[in-house]
């Protein structure tokens, strides 16, 4: 009995349950940024990110407590002001897409990442063994066409 992906969804919330968003139907990508910047903002070795399109993304609650940090001009991120934690990373030129913290997810949601991205920035302490794709920092090349104008700079 296979539940139809379009059909599938998941749910995500901040460690204290405030915010919480529902996610339906298969994701975009799922990558794992080594970029500094999300080192420090999850407060962790990199940062991982389910893509999904907005419509697929609905808040449930918590609108009032997503704040929103600009850490640089081409993003934002956000994350719960009553607990701390880590939502969404923003990113200006791609408006449609939500990129969702996967950690935020309760449970085994059925989704594994596709590729490290930043390597070039990845922390000392951490190796990666995991024998998936690495790129230094960012490509394009295997993308879906939706995201396919994607950023050069670091994220
Ligand atoms: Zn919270
Ligand atoms: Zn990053």
């Amino acid at each position: 009995m296979e539940e139809d992906d379009a059909q599938k969804s998941i749910r995500g919330a901040c460690l204290c349950g405030a915010v919480v968003f529902e996610c339906v139907g298969a994701p975009v990508h799922f990558n794992l940024c080594h970029c500094t910047m999300c080192q420090k903002f999850h407060g962790a070795m990199l940062g991982p990110y389910v893509w999904f399109k907005a419509a697929q993304v609905t808040m449930v609650q918590g609108h009032d407590y997503e704040s929103i940090y600009d850490s640089s001009q081409w993003a934002s991120r956000s994350f719960c002001r009553r607990c701390g934690s880590s939502l969404r990373y923003i990113y200006h030129k791609e408006p449609d897409m939500r990129f969702m913290a996967a950690g935020i997810f309760e449970g085994d949601i059925g989704l594994k990442p596709v590729r490290h991205i930043f390597v070039k920035d990845k922390c000392a302490w951490f190796e990666i063994e995991d024998g998936l794709p690495q790129v230094a920092a960012w490509v394009q090349s295997d993308l879906p066409e939706a995201i396919a104008n994607t950023p050069t700079e670091d994220s």
